[in-house]
């Protein structure tokens, strides 16, 4: 069972990159982002609720994403794992997602995050934007809101996973494939 955590700034190519190690290892993905977009769309109580943080860039309350995340991993939970894509973003969510996969006598893997510089990942996202139409990715200062809860509460996770020596740092750019190969050797690793 393999349990991953993809990690890296938004516009980083968590997304893109989720799907194919999804297909190549038969995991179960989730975003919490696309949970959330989900539940935006179908106006339920809890997107109108991450919405109002969505829409400034600001991280949506641990409390609520942890008992989402939860919900999901108990309906999904199966034998290959999951690969965890937007999540954990604070050290409570960090914190939260090891006693879940506890309960299941299971933790993370590995940490694998891609590494972007910042000028690159503010003219994806707003490139991003442009095709998908995705408000927060079509506002210059809700992108520089989100690099910097990135910075602010995300970033410090790399020690976290550090300390338990799963953090693999992957260079982000350059072609899909050429990146998705690239993590494809950490997973063989794992
Ligand atoms: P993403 O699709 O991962 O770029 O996430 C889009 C937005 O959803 C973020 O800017 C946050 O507002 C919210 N979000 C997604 N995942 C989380 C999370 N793990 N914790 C808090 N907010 C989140």
């Amino acid at each position: 069972m393999k349990n991953i955590v993809l990690f890296g700034p938004p516009g980083a190519g968590k997304g893109t990159q989720a799907e194919k190690i999804r297909l190549n290892y038969n995991l179960f993905h989730i975003s919490t982002g696309d949970v959330f977009r989900y539940n935006i769309k179908n106006s339920t109580k809890l997107g109108l609720l991450a919405k109002e943080y969505m829409d400034k860039g600001d991280l949506v309350p641990d409390e609520v994403t942890i008992n989402m995340l939860n919900d999901v991993v108990e309906k999904k939970f199966n034998d290959n794992g999951f690969i965890f894509d937007g999540f954990p973003r604070t050290e409570s969510q960090a914190t939260a997602l090891e006693s879940l996969l506890n309960k299941y006598d299971t933790s993370i893997t590995g940490m694998i995050a891609l590494e972007v510089a910042d000028d690159i990942l503010i003219n994806r996202l707003l490139e991003r934007g442009k095709e998908s139409g995705r408000a927060d990715d079509s506002n210059r200062e809700v992108i520089e809101n989100r690099i910097k809860e990135y910075y602010s509460k995300t970033a410090i996770l790399k020690t976290f996973y550090q300390r338990k020596n799963c953090y693999f740092g992957v260079n982000g750019v350059g072609d899909i494939d050429e990146i998705t190969a690239r993590i494809v050797d950490v997973m063989n690793s794992l």
